[in-house]
């Protein structure tokens, strides 16, 4: 059964067990009276807030600030007792829901796999739409429509790079993290897209709108989506950044946006391995993360990728392909708890010895990962290889 449709049925099946006066209600159900909209959540929500709490080792945020209130179940039980009107709307309970990077780390140690991500996503939207939100979060929305231009006037300045930028059919979404912070990672991007089009590509300009959906403006992140969508034309986009990848694939496709076919780049690369010589190269430790692990299900795609362009494959992280810990960059946490996140990345590259050189796949944990030492994208050392 689809994602979509088994969350209708459950949104379903959880308004009808809220409905106090069917005969065979659950016993002790009472309905979301402070959040409703938080309904079609409630499956998810009394599954942590009834839970032992199995998967509090799972999380990387309890890891950097053990507290009660930041384990999956904590952030979970915060949102479903607001929902029902039991905790109150303040700071206290309202930002356990931004203290999640959007890992899908518990959900891998649960075993219900309880999808604890999209939920807090979820409640993220509620508080949202009942202006509680956190400074941050507001802030970001606020500011949402310049990040949009910005974007766009990087994507364009690649156009530099004999790239066209203003396409009818992209090609290719190299996302915001990169465009915007990390235009030599970016330029390789489009350059092995190049490689493998034979063809100058079109570049999709802006933003993929998860910025919104960390914040919680899930409506603004779809009508944004659905725009996007329109704009860049094609049934098929390669996708760089796997957090654009995923907001599109799982999260706007669960809001019921119908998006192009998208195909991550490591994964389009990893089909053509043949074409990449092999390069002088450190031992390399890769660095999953968590949406290309996790989100998208990409773990043998980049190490063999990395063991054909270096000849060995790449050292490991003690937890890793689909158990591998986030660096603390997703899901906004380096704007709401800036310090827990980077000590998430900090403790990450506290294994990595120091002949080692850390890669990962993904804007966001390369940035934060520079914070503290020198770090590479697998798209440099794949560019690099077709060059
Ligand atoms: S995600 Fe699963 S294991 Fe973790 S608190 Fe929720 S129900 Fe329990
Ligand atoms: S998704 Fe990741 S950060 Fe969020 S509660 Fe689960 S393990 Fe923690």
């Amino acid at each position: 059964m689809a994602r979509g449709e088994k969350r209708a049925r459950d949104a379903a099946a959880n308004l009808a067990a809220s409905d106090l006066s069917r005969p065979n209600a659950r016993p002790g159900a009472r309905p979301f009276r402070a959040l409703p909209v938080l309904e079609k959540d409630r499956t998810s929500l009394e599954t942590c807030a009834f839970c032992p709490k199995l998967c509090r080792g799972a999380c990387p945020v309890t890891d950097a600030l053990p507290r009660e209130t930041l384990t999956p179940w904590g952030k979970m039980s915060s949102a479903y007792f607001t929902a029902l009107g039991d905790a109150p709307l303040e700071a206290s309970f309202v930002e356990a829901s931004y203290a999640c990077t959007g890992c899908f780390g518990c959900r891998e140690a649960c075993d219900h796999k309880n999808d604890v991500t999209t939920t807090l996503f979820d409640s993220r939207a509620a508080y949202v739409d009942k202006g509680v939100a956190p400074a941050a979060a507001k802030e970001t929305i606020a500011h949402f429509a310049e990040h949009e231009e910005r974007t766009r006037e990087s994507v364009a300045r690649l156009g530099g790079a004999g790239f066209a930028s203003t396409p009818s059919e992209a090609d290719v979404l190299i996302g915001c993290g990169y465009t915007l912070k990390l235009e030599e990672e970016a330029r390789a991007a489009a350059h092995v897209t190049r490689a493998l089009l034979g063809r100058a590509p079109k570049i999709a300009g802006g933003c993929c709108g998860l910025p919104l959906l960390h914040a919680g403006d899930q409506d603004g992140f779809k009508a944004h989506v659905e725009r996007a969508v329109q704009r860049w034309g094609g049934k098929r986009i390669l996708v760089v950044d796997p957090g654009c990848a995923t907001a599109l694939t799982t999260h706007a496709k669960a809001l019921g946006v119908e998006v192009p076919e998208v195909v991550p780049l490591v994964g389009e690369v990893a089909r053509s391995l043949h074409r990449l010589k092999t390069l002088p190269a450190p031992v390399l430790r890769y660095h999953d993360p968590c949406q290309l692990s996790r989100g998208l299900g990409l773990t043998a795609e980049p190490r063999a990728i990395l063991q054909r362009i270096t000849g060995r494959a790449p050292s490991e992280f003690v937890d890793h392909h689909e158990h591998g810990r986030c660096s603390g960059a997703g899901g906004l946490l380096p704007k709401t708890l800036p310090q827990v996140a980077q000590g998430m990345a900090r403790a990450r590259l506290e294994e990595v010895p120091s002949e080692e050189r850390v890669v990962t796949a993904c804007a966001s944990s390369l940035r934060q990962f520079r914070k503290e030492r020198e770090a590479d994208d697998i798209v440099t050392w794949i560019a690099r290889s077709m060059a």
